[in-house]
Parts: structure tokens; sequence; C-alpha cells
């Protein structure tokens, strides 16, 4: 059933798409990159003011539609259709993707827009309302993520205008909103690969405060293998690909229909040990791990290392008692180099 896997819901109101255009912000000049055009109602007017528009959509239905619309018309020659799933294409050059995306692909999406080179000028994208919300979210803010985080980091992103269910037929379950997402060129100069491994680690328990997720036993152990195989390869430099931007938005989806009932499909929002928050991960680990000969540790109280070590970094960065819900862009890449300093790796 296309309806259902492909979140086909088509935009009824004009007006809605006559802002949307207007926000694109069209040359005469511009390439155009439609998502899903479904029936055409954003197409012919996209077509209308640019001079080409490539259009992916996965539903044969649709795209004869979308042709039967501009045939013969003046517009008809600027547009080509692919048939086939975006994500699963090369796409060619554009200036300005318009979408009223099926929500299902949104984060992987926004990251293979903002992996594409060369850059584009600004994509202006309906989504779920809480993705739109999760994109844009502040430190502080209760939607504040790991998809906020990223997407920041390569892009501006901007709220254009909210979008009730009711102007689509058929409805989705959740409301919708517009926004505007424009690249930061050139992107920033870091390993994506290693941000990204810094950022899942700490947006695990968004909630809990740094010292205590670097000092979880299960963490100290992957830090040690990650040094080792950093060293055995000795890789310290940095590394940017387009995969990797693309990797930014793994495990981050959100299903259209559950997500508004279940927020926490995205799983570093999962908080199962909120009592977490008021023991140290070690003392969290004493209650916890099954009782051992004699009612001893194992490591008989010596310190470990690496545990030193990072409790050195985050007291002289001051992130000790922070906490991932609160930190901006800077204070994670300020993050990032002092524990790359101290020879630490996340990928
Ligand atoms: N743009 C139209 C409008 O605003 O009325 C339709 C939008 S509808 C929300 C999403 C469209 O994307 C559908 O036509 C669907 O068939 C298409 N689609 C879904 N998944 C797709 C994918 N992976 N690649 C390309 N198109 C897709």
């Amino acid at each position: 059933d296309f309806k259902k896997t492909h979140g086909q819901h088509i935009l009824r109101n004009p007006r809605v798409a006559d802002t949307i255009i207007a926000k694109a912000g069209l040359k005469s000049t511009d390439t155009v990159l439609e998502v899903g055009p479904g029936t055409g109602n954003l197409t012919v007017k996209i077509l209308e003011r640019c001079k080409k528009l490539v259009a992916y959509e996965i539903d044969p239905r649709m795209i004869v539609e979308v042709y039967k619309r501009v045939q013969s018309t003046p517009v008809e020659s600027k547009l080509q259709v692919i048939q086939g799933d975006v994500l699963k294409h090369a796409i060619p050059y554009f200036d300005i993707c318009v979408a009223n995306t099926p929500y299902q692909i949104s984060s992987p999406l926004v990251f293979r827009l903002l992996a594409h080179r060369p850059m584009f000028r600004a994509a202006v994208l309906m989504f779920q309302r809480e993705f739109a919300m999760r994109l844009i979210a502040k430190p502080g803010d209760p939607l504040y993520c790991r998809l906020s985080v990223n997407v920041q980091l390569l892009a501006r992103v901007s709220h254009l205008m909210k979008v009730s269910r009711n102007n689509f037929r058929p409805p989705p379950k959740v409301e919708s909103s517009v926004v505007r997402i424009e690249p930061r060129n050139p992107p920033p100069d870091i390993s994506f690969e290693e941000w990204d491994g810094l950022l899942r680690l700490c947006f695990q328990r968004k909630h809990r405060m740094l010292r205590a997720i670097f000092t979880q036993k299960k963490v100290l152990k992957m830090l040690e293998e990650k040094r080792k195989t950093a060293k055995a390869l000795s890789n310290g430099g940095v590394k940017q690909s387009v995969e990797s931007i693309m990797r930014l938005g793994d495990s981050m989806n959100i299903d259209t229909d559950v997500a508004f009932q279940n927020a926490a499909t995205m799983n570093e929002d999962l908080e199962m040990d909120p009592g977490a928050e008021n023991g140290s991960a070690d003392q969290m680990e004493v209650e916890f791990a099954p009782k051992r000969k004699g009612g001893k540790r194992k490591d008989g109280g010596i310190e470990n290392p690496m545990k030193k070590q990072l409790e050195q970094v985050l007291d002289e960065t001051d992130f000790a008692t922070l906490r991932a819900s609160q930190m901006t862009i800077d204070d994670f890449r300020k993050l990032l180099s002092a524990l790359h300093l101290k020879g630490f790796r996340f990928s």
C-alpha cells in the first residue's frame, strides 16, 4: 500500500504551497530538486519560476499524474521526473531543494542533502512538526538532541511556518512544519566520525552529567579499545568524507505514525534509569553488579589510569558537571579537541 508506506499525503491548500514557493527564493536560473512530487501541486508552481526541475518519485502512478499536468504546456521541457527512491540515487547538481517530504525518510534525506557536493543554496522542506522542532532546538529545549546538534553543525535551520494536518489529503496523524535549511559553506573542519562518536556517547543520556557518562566501566573499556586501534592505524588526522556526513543521520528516523505517541523512537532520549541522575556511575555499578567473591571489587580499588585522565580533562574544561542537553555546538567542539589532545578517540 503506497499510501501507508510512502507517506502519500497530498498538500491541498494552494496558499501553503504558494508560501513554500515564495520562501524558497527561486531564481529563473535555478536548477531545483523536488523529492516526492506526488500529483504535482508544488511541482507546477516551481516550474514557473526555475530553469530546470529534477524530481524523484517512488510511485509510478504519481509520475504519470505529474507529467499529465504539464503535458503540452510551456514548462513541460523543464521537468524531469526520475522514478525511484531518492535515497538510492546519486542526485545531480541542484541549487534549491523543495519538498513536501515523505516523513519516514526525513533524517536520511536531510543528511543526504547536506552531504551533497557542490553545496546547494537552500532547502525548504515540509516535515512532521516534532522532527522540525528537533532540527531547530537549542540547548535547554526539551527536544534538543543529537539530530539538532548534527544538523546545526552543518547548516543554519529556521522554522518558516506551521501547517496543520487538515491541509493534506488524506490528513496525516501528525502536525507539520516547514523549515529552511542553509548549509554552512565551507563546512566545519572536523572529523564527522569523531564528532558523532562523541555525540552518541553524550546523548545516550542527555540529562546525565558528563562525568557520570564517561566514567562508566563500559565506556572506559570502549575508549581504551578505540585508543588502541587509533594508535595501531595512527589515524590521528582529520577525516572528512560525504559518507561520514550521511551517517550523522543514522538511527534518527522517526516513524510518522507513532512518533507523537512514542517520542522515544530516537534512542538517545530513552530515559530508562532516571534515578541515575543522582548517583555517580561508580555507585551504580556497585549497586547493580553481581556480588563478587568476598564482596570486594575485582580491581581491588586500583584507579583506572584512563578514568583519571578523563576526569582531568573534564575538570580542566569545566564540562564534568554539564549535561548534553545544555551544551552548545561550541561546547562539544571544545570538549572534542580537549579529549583529542589527550589521545582519546571516538570512532
Ligand atoms: N509533493 C506532493 C504534495 O505536496 O502534494 C506529495 C507529497 S507526499 C507527502 C510524499 C511523496 O513522496 C509521495 O508522492 C510518495 O510517493 C513520494 N515518496 C515516498 N518515498 C519516497 C522516496 N524514498 N523517494 C522518492 N519519493 C518518495
